[in-house]
């Protein structure tokens, strides 16, 4: 049978998603493998379908304990023989599970990476005929990678020694490069057998909604979406229990999650929201790993995430299915304030990795104030060259009718009261500066001297603040230093100051409307 006939017969698809059909012919040419696919893009069925084409045992090695049963489940239903064994089960059941793989009754076998300890276990899978060892979550395996777990260094070793030498393929949706050729040593995998489809979800629509009442919007945006299933994201466990309240209390079908409710809480409301009896979970970033419910149709952020890489995973929980979905981020700038407290307040972190989270945070910050494409700015973060380059034409910045408009002489103005300040101190007393502020700061350096002082008077300290970050967001502007990060001008900034550059801005980021001329 051909593995597109295996496609059709096992799962009822007609065709293979990008890098599927390679990925598997790779495998059944006893090729190692490293898969690099969007979260949704298929990867499970890239290792099952082979494992169904050959002869011999499919060991599928996943961090995600909470998904084995699920995929186990699917496989059984499909009438194919699976298992799993991980710390959910019981000695005993540990036990029998083993003799029954022993006694080959099995053609997939999960486990969690820790399983590899156990030199029963070892030697059980060594006796057999196992032909494919998958590794879910491979970034994990690599400690480049944003969440190393040591147990998977083990497993590395302990395949390289099991006799009969089973092919081996890694699969993961976060990848960096130094992540990509790490694997590729450990796995041993060729350049040429580095599958990538890169991480643009083409079926997700990204957009960042400033200056709304976030209640309101969410109310209305449910209303709006009645029928459809989706999650929204608050940062504390108070502000979750908040919108939830309100929102059932509007008598949407709501249920919430966080860390501070019970275990049985919380696997209830998640069954709940994963079996359809509830249509909107409201939860913490506790919420989402490993749970696996393809027809999520959008992901709203109530509040800043801390960065883009928990935000691209978090958000990435819409549209598995590849139906069209929606992630949409509720911006209030207060929100920074209590992210930099967030980590600020961090015990597991030294001065160092708090530094690389402020800087993290910057980037989250400058996503939610650019102009460019959504998609673009995310894939560019992550250093994607292989998805398209064109802008996504769905996002909030592509999809804007707002018009452009020059705001060069505001930009220069901002810019030059920056380097009057020595390029030493932050947005929020720039801004003060140029609102002409009588703030006692302000006095004290005599910023109150300075010609760019009460320059911009017509604009709100927020409007300014928000300008601000536009301006560092296009990389006008650099914003760095940890809590309180110190403003300088870029490479760019001259050439906007010698009005060799323009800068052009979507007509609602400045809104003032009488341009104070500036010489
Ligand atoms: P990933 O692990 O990459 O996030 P999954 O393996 O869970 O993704 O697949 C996501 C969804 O896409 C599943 O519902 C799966 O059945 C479906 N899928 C996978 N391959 C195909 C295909 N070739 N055609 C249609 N749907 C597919």
């Amino acid at each position: 049978m051909s593995t597109l006939d295996l496609l059709k017969k096992y799962f009822g698809y007609d065709a293979f998603r990008p890098g599927q059909e390679k990925i598997v012919n790779q495998i059944l040419h006893q090729e190692n493998t490293l898969a690099i696919m969007p979260t949704g893009g298929g990867k499970s069925i890239c290792y099952q379908i082979p494992g169904l084409a050959q002869e011999g045992i499919t060991v599928v090695i996943s961090p995600l304990i909470s998904l084995m049963k699920d995929q186990v489940d699917a496989l059984q239903s499909l009438g194919v023989a699976a298992t799993y064994i991980n710390s959910s089960l019981t000695t005993d059941e540990q036990f029998s599970r083993l003799a029954e793989i022993r006694n080959g009754e099995y053609r997939f076998v999960y486990v969690a990476p820790e399983r590899f300890d156990s030199n029963a276990f070892f030697s059980a899978i060594n006796s057999l005929n196992v032909s494919l060892i998958a590794f879910d979550e491979a970034h994990c395996i690599s400690q480049w990678g944003h969440d190393f777990r040591p147990s998977y260094r083990t497993v590395v070793q302990a395949v390289h020694q099991l006799r009969n030498r089973p092919v081996l393929i890694g699969l993961t949706a976060t990848a960096t490069a130094e992540v990509i050729r790490d694997l590729q040593q450990l796995l041993d995998v060729e350049n040429n057998a580095v599958v990538n489809t890169g991480f643009a979800r083409s079926n997700l629509t990204f957009q960042v909604v400033k200056g709304h009442d976030r209640q309101e919007y969410v109310t209305d945006y449910l209303k709006a979406h009645q029928d459809d299933t989706g999650i929204i994201y608050a940062i504390t466990r108070k502000q979750v229990d908040q919108l939830y309240y309100l929102l059932q209390e509007k008598g949407f079908s709501v249920r919430k999650y966080h860390a501070g409710m019970s275990e049985e809480a919380r696997k209830e409301a998640q069954n709940d929201f994963i079996y359809d009896n509830a249509r909107v979970m409201v939860a913490t970033n506790a919420f989402g790993m490993g749970i696996d419910k393809s027809n999520v149709r959008y992901v709203l952020h109530y509040a800043l995430p801390k960065n883009l890489e928990s935000y691209y995973q978090e958000a990435g929980r819409a549209g598995r299915d590849g139906e069209p979905s929606q992630c949409v981020i509720l911006f209030s700038g207060q929100d920074i304030t209590l992210q930099k407290y967030l980590i600020d307040q961090s015990e597991m972190m030294d001065e160092e990795k708090k530094k690389g989270e402020y800087d993290k945070l910057q980037a989250m910050i400058n996503y939610c104030h650019t102009d460019q494409c959504l998609q673009q700015y995310i894939l560019r973060y992550f250093n994607d060259t292989i998805s398209s380059t064109e802008a996504c034409g769905n996002c909030s910045n592509c999809d804007s009718d707002l018009e452009k408009v020059d705001r060069t002489k505001e930009a220069q103005m901002v810019l030059s009261c920056v380097k009057r300040m020595d390029e030493r101190f932050g947005a929020s007393l720039v801004a003060k500066v140029l609102k002409g502020s009588n703030d006692k700061k302000v006095k004290q350096f005599r910023f109150d001297r300075l010609s760019t002082y009460g320059l911009m008077k017509e604009m709100t300290e927020k409007e300014l603040v928000s300008f601000i970050q536009f301006l560092v967001a296009e990389d006008f502007l650099v914003s760095e230093g940890g809590r309180y990060p110190i403003l300088r001008l870029s490479k760019r900034a001259l050439s906007v100051l010698t009005g060799e550059e323009k800068v052009y801005v979507q007509a609602a980021k400045v809104e003032t409307t009488e341009v104070v001329a500036y010489d």
